[in-house]
């Protein structure tokens, strides 16, 4: 995992520091869990404890700004995404807070009733409900 986060920082032109480091890797190392910035800063500082929250933000918006990352916002607080597929959305969990992508078959033809005058730029859908770790099992909901 060191090696990629090198390697992509490389590619991307970034100045490769250990604190830039410390946070990519944390932020592969989260997978597709959607990290928000407080969660990385925990992961990172276990790689480098002087880690500042101030050095965190900043750095989450350098890779935002060179394509590492996207944000997700979805009500509560500022995630970001390893995924850049901009046509992906995410169903958010409401029990344990976690984003998951989904793919939505047919949001080319919604058709929002906007009065003239708006230009829609993006669409995103935000799916709730219950993750499967968080659902009641079929065997508890029989009871
Ligand atoms: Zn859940
Ligand atoms: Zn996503």
């Amino acid at each position: 995992v060191n090696g990629d986060s090198l390697e992509l920082l490389r590619d991307a032109g970034v100045r490769v520091t250990p604190q830039r480091r410390a946070i990519l890797d944390a932020i592969l190392g989260a997978g597709a869990a959607h990290p928000s910035a407080d969660e990385i800063l925990r992961e990172a500082r276990r790689r480098l404890p002087e880690l500042s929250r101030g050095t965190v933000y900043n750095t989450l918006a350098e890779f935002v700004r060179v394509g590492f990352l996207q944000t997700v916002e979805t009500g509560g607080a500022v995630r970001y995404d390893r995924n850049l597929d901009e046509d992906h959305q995410h169903f958010r969990c409401r029990s344990c807070g976690r984003l998951f992508d989904v793919e939505v078959v047919g949001q080319e033809s919604l058709d929002p009733r906007l009065t003239p005058g708006f230009a829609v730029e993006r669409t995103r859908i935000v799916l709730e409900g219950r993750c499967p770790d968080c659902r009641p099992s079929d065997h508890e909901r029989k009871e």
